[in-house]
């Protein structure tokens, strides 16, 4: 079901500029504004965006005009922006009971999150989250390396990404963890892959999903770029990176390329799939070795996104 957003718009109902594309058929709903953190240096999403925690009573009216419209065909509902956890949690609990009295049939209710936040945040307070129905939370973890999360700003220790993971998941929650190829460069891809596989093997999140790093103007790691700083890596390298990724991987999470930033569709469940993920990279490997034409056009795939 593709829930119409025609309606909503043309009330006075807010839109949180981005979601995950898992939730593209899902209600969304705005309870902040921008990133209270908005200093990842690969980042451009928030740069303009003063952050704001949205008055309850404005969502609250949110959710009435969604119910007045949607009320019995919505099931996922996603809730914006990059961080809701910063949100108190009496009133994060206020609105999910509104959403769940609204809307008879909510499957799932999933919203992002920082692993900082969730490492700070009293479990009790995660936990009546959980329990008033917030199913799904998604991190971006980028990397396992520390030299790489310090220079990015991720303002997360690997540890405290491991921390935030089985915490989050000990609770309950559906755990979806990003990671972002490339982001090693051209120097740095080998530690970056398999870092990043040990930090996802000490968690076992449900979902693993991959993006490709395009830095984006207004992004710090574009200018890096620009200054030389920063060595873009080729489409081979981000394969063969990925390869060590998986290679590493010990989970049993699903792996989901799910973004059009990404060089190939690489889906599957670990373990099981991992063997055959691997072929496909391989074939890649080999094909974009001997056809000039297929390499220029994957290349190009990588520029038609915005992370
Ligand atoms: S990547 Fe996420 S946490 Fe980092 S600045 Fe962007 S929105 Fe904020």
């Amino acid at each position: 079901m593709t829930l119409g957003r025609f309606g909503l718009r043309r009330r006075n109902y807010d839109f949180p500029p981005y979601r995950p594309p898992s939730e593209a058929n899902s209600l969304l709903l705005r309870v902040t504004r921008g990133c209270p953190w908005n200093r990842c240096t690969f980042c451009s999403m928030y740069k303009g965006q003063k952050f704001e925690i949205r008055p309850a009573e404005e969502v609250l009216e949110d959710i009435a005009i969604a119910k007045e419209l949607y009320r019995d065909r919505v099931k996922t509902v996603f809730i914006g922006d990059s961080n809701s956890l910063v949100m108190n949690t009496e009133t994060f609990v206020r609105i999910l009971k509104a959403l769940y009295e609204s809307f008879p049939h909510i499957e799932r209710v999933t919203s992002y999150g920082r692993a900082k936040t969730i490492v700070r945040k009293p479990e009790e307070d995660l936990k009546r989250l959980f329990q008033a129905g917030l199913s799904r939370l998604h991190v971006g973890l980028e990397t396992g390396n520390k030299f790489l999360l310090h220079e990015i700003q991720k303002g997360a220790t690997p540890e405290e990404m491991i921390e935030a993971g089985r915490k989050a998941k000990q609770i309950g929650f559906e755990y979806s963890l990003y990671v972002l190829l490339g982001l090693g460069g051209e120097d740095r891809w080998r530690e970056h892959a398999r870092d990043t596989a040990e930090v996802l093997n000490r968690i076992d999140p449900h979902f693993i999903r991959i993006r490709t790093l395009i830095p984006q103007p207004q992004s710090p790691l574009f200018e890096a770029m620009r200054e030389g700083r920063f060595r873009l890596p080729s489409p081979e390298t981000i394969l063969k990176e990925t390869r060590l990724l998986l290679e590493t991987l010990e989970v049993t999470s699903q792996f989901l390329s799910d973004h059009i930033s990404n060089l190939i569709p690489l889906y599957g469940k670990l373990p099981d799939e991992k063997e055959r993920m691997i072929r496909m990279i391989d074939e890649s490997l080999r094909t974009i070795e001997e056809d000039d034409h297929l390499r220029g056009e994957i290349e190009a795939r990588r520029h038609l996104t915005h992370l």
